[in-house]
């Protein structure tokens, strides 16, 4: 048997084909070049920066993925230990201005789209997603600090945090609060001086504990004695590794001590902590916005955030997509089914019609997710500097329903699409010497953190589609059925077909929504509640086909004119628009069916029938 040599990772991280397509074709992100917030870049600036962020993403990131996924940090009682590659690569990282490459230009940013942002921070996540955890988590961090810092808050962290002096974490989940944050414990005490000390501990924090930066600034939800039970009572603190001096200089070591490393399944090249605050006389800290406000203050963040998991999630679809294509083209094995001539040399696998089948769904999944992932960062970008205040409202409120489905779907789909990657290499795709195992393993946690994507079901359902009177979904439908109209305007009859069949999914979708929302009847809500993941794999996969839909308009409109390697690429777009519509929204109808007539087969299972 032959074994091919895996081929290297550079040129597999994404499409650059596709991306300009997304971004330009698809979206015209050039566009919000005449606002004024944007009104010094051109689409010139934002492939500068995109051409940055694939570089340094080839040479620095992708070039030890695998290596830090065999050499997880360690502990050896007193350092974390983490392997050299990861520290220069953040460093090229941080002096290429990308941590601060959303903000101002007074805080030392580039003043870029978020959108152009996550155009560049795809390459990042193809490359190396542990890696570049790093400064997702600061950027959030920092991104909250500029939210609901005090002024005082601000010149402590965040010049640091944006040059990536200081890198940041997020600190809410303990052992015994997860989903559930209304229970977590930790404990803030208010001092004389307004500052407050923790004491707690929290568990599965991401970069909790290192040295690839000066300090780490930990963003902690905690209560303060006093405060009213559940989630009303959580309050925000900024708690670092080492207090700050006026002068920007560190000073002594705060009491947050490493309690140990969780060792996981994937992602291993970011350290995972356990992390005890206030061993000793509690860990200084200090209220970030008002009291009893920390969760509201956390949500803010919260869509950014959940999109950021998502487009995660996405790339290392994408980047398995990438290597099972390469490995199909160059793989022989067996002959087509209806010449089996043992004299005739072997076909390329990517001959066989299942090995197409199987990339096919890859590409639909993976750049269905990236469009739809780009498209909900767009909307961050529509919701802070649109023309009109109205615009800013309904870019929010789409964003607002979006975010469950953006982060949930391709943490579902595009992990399905790394099992495929895995089945088109055969056995060599169940080796550590390939990359598409650690792709596999890696996404795996996307479905988990942000929020599980249980909670992100029960979030749209129960609080999303019924939120300002129904006003996001009544958005989601007026631009779905703008969609599904000009397709059924347009000159091919598959898409005047597919214009149909959106329509028809969606009116089950708001079918449902109606039901719900009506439902009289307690039992039906809960039901469909107890239901909501079906509800969101429904609602998802009809988004998806609405924006396979829109780029299947934009491939067809452009066809004509194009030349013939551009030809392919827009005729490969309509294919997966085929596929999607054919292969995959069929399946809302079944999801439908179980919402529909309230099937009560998982609330009726009792535990002790298990
Ligand atoms: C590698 C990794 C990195 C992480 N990084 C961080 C970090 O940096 N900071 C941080 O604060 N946290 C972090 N987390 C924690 C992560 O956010 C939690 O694991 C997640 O929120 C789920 O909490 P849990 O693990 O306690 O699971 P649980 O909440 O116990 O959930 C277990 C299962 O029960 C389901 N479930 C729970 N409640 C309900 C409900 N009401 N209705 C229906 N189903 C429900 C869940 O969907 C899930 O399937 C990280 C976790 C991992 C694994």
């Amino acid at each position: 048997m032959t074994a091919i040599q895996p081929m290297p990772l550079q040129s597999k991280l994404v499409s650059r084909r596709d991306l300009a397509f997304v971004l330009y074709e698809l979206l015209s992100v050039d566009g919000l070049t005449k606002r004024a917030r944007y009104a010094d870049h051109t689409r010139e600036t934002f492939d500068a920066a995109i051409d940055i962020a694939a570089k340094i993403a080839e040479e620095r990131f992708a070039t030890h993925n695998k290596k830090v996924d065999q050499n997880e940090p360690t502990f050896d009682g007193n350092r974390v230990l983490i392997i050299p590659e990861v520290k220069a690569a953040l460093d090229a990282y941080c002096s290429a201005g990308l941590m601060a490459a959303a903000h101002d230009y007074e805080l030392g940013g580039m003043q870029l789209p978020y959108v152009v942002t996550q155009a560049c921070f795809a390459h990042f996540n193809a490359a190396n997603i542990a890696t570049a955890a790093y400064p997702m988590l600061t950027m959030a961090n920092a991104n909250l600090i500029h939210a609901w810092g005090s002024e005082e808050q601000k010149a402590t962290y965040l010049p640091h945090l944006l040059s990536g002096r200081f890198f940041g974490t997020m600190c809410l989940t303990e052992t015994q609060a997860g989903s559930s944050l209304s229970d977590i414990r930790t404990r803030a005490e208010p001092q004389s001086d307004g500052s407050y000390r923790l004491f707690g501990s929290k568990m599965w924090i991401s970069a909790g504990e290192h040295e690839l930066s000066e300090n780490i600034v930990h963003l902690v939800l905690a209560k303060i004695p006093g405060s009213p039970p559940g989630v009303k009572g959580i309050s925000l603190f900024i708690a670092p590794k080492f207090l700050v001096n006026r002068d920007g200089s560190l000073g002594a070591r705060n009491d947050i001590s490493l309690a140990g490393l969780n060792h996981k399944m994937g992602y291993r090249g970011t350290v995972n902590t356990v992390l005890n605050f206030g061993e000793k006389d509690g860990a200084a800290a200090w209220l970030v916005g008002a009291p009893n406000r920390g969760l509201a203050c956390m949500f803010h963040m919260m869509n950014e955030a959940r999109i950021g998991v998502g487009l995660g999630a996405v790339m290392l679809g994408y980047a398995g997509y990438l290597h099972a294509l390469d490995y199909a083209r160059n793989r022989p094995q067996g002959r087509p089914a209806a010449a089996k001539d043992p004299t005739q040399p072997q076909v390329a696998i990517v001959a066989h019609a299942d090995v197409r089948r199987m990339l096919l769904a890859q590409k639909a999944y993976v750049e269905g997710g990236l469009a739809l992932g780009m498209y909900c960062a767009l909307l961050v970008d529509e919701q802070k500097t649109a023309e009109s205040p109205e615009a800013r409202r309904e870019a929010g409120l789409l964003l607002d329903v979006l975010t469950p489905i953006a982060k949930a779907w391709p943490s579902q789909w595009c992990l399905e699409a790394n099992s495929l990657a895995i089945q088109v290499h055969g056995g060599y795709g169940y080796s550590r010497e390939y990359n598409v195992e650690q792709f596999y393993r890696d996404n795996r946690l996307n479905a988990i953190h942000e929020g599980t994507n249980g909670i992100q079901a029960i979030d749209l359902l129960g609080r999303k589609v019924g939120m300002d009177d129904g006003a996001a979904i009544q958005i989601l439908a007026r631009e779905i059925s703008r969609t599904a109209r000009e397709a059924m305007a347009a000159e091919s009859p598959e898409l005047r077909r597919f214009g149909e069949q959106l329509g028809v999914a969606f009116a089950r979708v708001m079918d449902v929504v109606r039901e719900f929302q009506c439902a009289n009847d307690r039992n039906y809500a809960r039901t469909a509640l107890a239901n909501a993941h079906v509800f969101l794999e429904m609602t998802g996969h009809v988004v998806v086909a609405w924006i396979w839909l829109r780029m299947a308009l934009v491939a067809a409109a452009n066809l004509a004119r194009a030349d013939a390697p551009d030809g392919n690429f827009y005729r490969g777009k309509l294919q997966a628009c085929s596929f999607f519509f054919r292969w995959e929204l069929p399946k809302t109808e079944h999801w439908h069916r179980l919402l529909n007539e309230s099937d009560r087969t998982c609330e009726d299972m009792q535990d002790n029938w298990f």
